[in-house]
C-alpha cells in the first residue's frame, strides 16, 4: 500500500500515521522525492480497508500496489534511483561502463585490461575470482588473490570494482575488496543470498535469471530492497530461448519495460548475451538507443588463452571502437558518457 503524504505534513502527524500503520501490522518504508514524501507499506493483509488511513491527518492519498514488487515498483517511488559509488554516480544521464575480463587470471592480465579500459573511458572493472562455471572441472577462479589483484588493478587506475558473490559465506570477504557485489544470472533466486545483501552495506548489480521473467527478476530485487539494501542496479544478460546461433538471447525489450514498471538502473551485458565478440558492439548500442544507464563488457588483451569466455572478449581496439560509437548513439538521445 502507497501512503502519499500531504506536501506540509507536521512532524507530530507522520509519527500518528507511522504508528497506526504499524499497529495495523505493517513495515514501512519512506520514500522521500522532490514533489512528495511516499510511505510504502508493506503487509500481507489482502483485505485491509485503506480509508483506515486515508483518513488520518496528513495523508493525501492511498493507494494499492497492484505490482508483486512493492518497494522496487515505480508506484513506490517514481523518480529515477541514483546513487553514488565513491566518485561514480549510478542511474544518472551518464552512462556507466563496467569492462574487464571474465576472470581474473594474473596480475599481468587484469593490470593490462585495467589500463586499456581506463583509458577509453570504463569507470568500474570488472573480473571474476569466484566463478559460477558449468563444469565443476572447468577454471573455478583465483579466490581470495583474485580478488587483492582486481582491487589492486583498479586502484592503480582510478577504476571501481565489480566481482560476483557466489554465495552467503563469501560476502564478507568480498566486502573487503569490492565496491559493488555482483549477484549472477544463476543466482538471481538464490533468496538466501539476496536477503543477505540486502544487509550489506554496498551496492548489488543483480543480473537476470537465465529463465526469468521480468517479473520473477523484479521480485528478486524486491528481496534485496526489503531487507535494507535501497542501492540495486539490475543487468540484462540475455535469457535462454530455442535460438542457437547466439548463446542467449539479448532481451533489449527488457530495458524499456524494467523502465517503465521500476525506478531502478538497467544496465545491459552484450557480452553474455551474445557470446560472441562480434556481436558485442552492435548489441551494446542496441542497448544504449533502449534506454540503458549502463553497459558491462568483458574485454581481454589475449583472448585465445582465455581461462573463461574468450570467445565473447572484445580485443582492445575493439573495445575502444565500441566506446567511439556508443558515445554517438549517446550524444543523439540526450545522454552523456
Ligand atoms: C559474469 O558476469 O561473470 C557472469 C558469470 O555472468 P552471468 O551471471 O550473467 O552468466
Ligand atoms: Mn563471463
Amino acid at each position: 500500500m502507497i501512503v502519499v503524504l500531504e506536501k506540509n505534513i507536521t512532524d507530530e502527524q507522520l509519527k500518528n500515521i507511522t504508528q497506526h500503520l504499524e499497529d495495523y501490522g505493517f513495515t514501512i518504508h519512506k520514500s522521500s522525492g522532490a514533489e512528495r514524501t511516499i510511505l510504502g507499506a508493506i503487509g500481507v493483509q489482502p483485505n485491509f480497508d485503506t480509508r483506515k488511513i486515508k483518513i488520518l491527518d496528513g495523508v493525501e492519498e492511498v493507494y494499492r500496489i497492484t505490482d508483486p514488487f512493492k518497494l522496487a515498483s515505480r508506484s513506490f517511488k517514481n523518480e529515477n534511483t541514483m546513487f553514488k559509488v565513491k566518485d561514480v554516480t549510478i542511474g544518472s544521464n551518464e552512462i556507466i561502463v563496467i569492462a574487464g575480463p571474465c576472470s581474473v587470471e594474473s596480475e599481468e592480465q587484469i593490470m593490462t585490461i585495467a589500463e586499456i579500459v581506463k583509458k577509453s573511458g570504463a569507470k568500474i572493472l570488472r573480473g571474476g575470482a569466484f566463478k559460477p562455471r558449468s563444469s565443476p572441472y572447468s577454471f573455478q577462479g583465483l579466490g581470495e588473490e583474485g580478488l587483492k589483484m582486481l582491487r589492486k588493478a583498479a586502484d592503480e587506475f582510478g577504476l571501481l570494482v565489480v566481482t560476483e558473490v557466489l554465495e552467503n559465506s563469501l560476502i564478507d570477504l568480498i566486502y573487503k575488496y569490492t565496491d559493488i557485489f555482483q549477484v549472477g544470472a544463476r543466482n538471481m533466486q538464490n533468496y538466501s543470498l539476496l536477503k543477505e545483501l540486502g544487509s550489506a552495506k554496498k551496492p548489488v548489480m543483480l543480473k537476470r535469471g537465465l529463465s526469468a521473467t521480468v517479473e520473477d527478476w523484479l521480485m528478486s530485487a524486491e528481496y534485496i530492497l526489503s531487507n535494507g539494501n535501497p542501492d540495486v542496479l539490475l543487468c540484462e544478460r540475455g535469457i535462454r530461448t530455442f535460438e542457437t546461433y547466439t548463446r542467449n538471447t539479448f532481451d533489449i525489450s527488457a530495458i524499456p519495460v524494467v523502465h517503465k514498471r521500476s525506478h531502478l538502473p538497467v544496465f545491459a551485458d552484450p557480452s553474455h548475451a551474445t557470446g560472441l565478440r562480434d556481436k558485442v558492439i552492435p548489441m551494446a548500442l542496441a542497448a544504449v538507443a533502449a534506454g540503458a544507464d549502463g553497459l558491462m563488457v568483458e574485454v581481454h588483451h589475449d583472448p585465445e588463452h582465455a581461462l573463461s569466455d574468450g570467445p565473447q572478449a572484445l580485443l582492445p581496439d575493439q573495445f575502444v571502437e565500441m566506446m567511439k560509437q556508443v558515445k554517438l548513439i549517446a550524444n543523439v538521445i540526450g545522454r552523456t558518457i
